[in-house]
């Protein structure tokens, strides 16, 4: 039987409760969580950075606009004094991703262990869900990811980056 991935029209939002980064000062596998409502549109929410490696932490109340709401850029490029989403980074400190791999000649990324299996669900199956709602993740996949021909070398970066979040 074939593999199936229903649309679950989750949101990219929707996986940032947890962001494993390389700590910038030892390298090792670190988190950025909240503390409290995880949303980037909630303002007033401590985002604390953690290395129990190396004992580093950070925390940071991310700045609000005029109208008292979260600033938030969904650009390509980092910009300061905003939460950015939708980079290989965590929206809040901006350290990189401790989930990543160059993959099919571009860069695969997961913000913590659930996003990685969710991908990896998607990958993995053969028949797809049509229409799913248009900000979903699925719909956003880019192709070289839902591309048939490049689904051993995805699982394969997958199954690296599953390892490394065993760590
Ligand atoms: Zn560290």
């Amino acid at each position: 039987m074939k593999k199936r991935f229903e649309n679950q029209n989750r949101m990219l939002e929707s996986f940032g409760h947890e962001f494993l980064v390389a700590c910038p000062t030892c390298k090792a596998q670190a988190k950025v969580y909240s503390l409290g409502e995880y949303s980037p549109y909630q303002t007033g929410i401590i985002r604390r950075f953690s290395c129990l490696h190396c004992g580093l932490s950070k925390e940071y109340v991310p700045k609000r606009n005029h109208y008292n709401q979260s600033i938030v850029s969904y650009s390509d490029t980092w910009v300061d004094g905003s939460i950015n989403i939708g980079g290989a980074y965590d929206w809040f400190f901006g350290y990189p991703l401790y989930l990543q791999t160059s993959c099919c000649g571009n860069i695969l990324w997961a913000y913590n262990f659930e996003h990685l299996l969710y991908i990896k669900r998607y990958v993995e199956a053969e028949l797809r869900g049509n229409y799913p709602y248009y900000l979903s993740m699925e719909s956003r996949f880019p192709l070289w990811m839902k591309s048939a021909k490049n689904r051993a070398a995805v699982l394969k970066a997958i199954d690296k980056l599953e390892g490394k979040a065993r760590e």
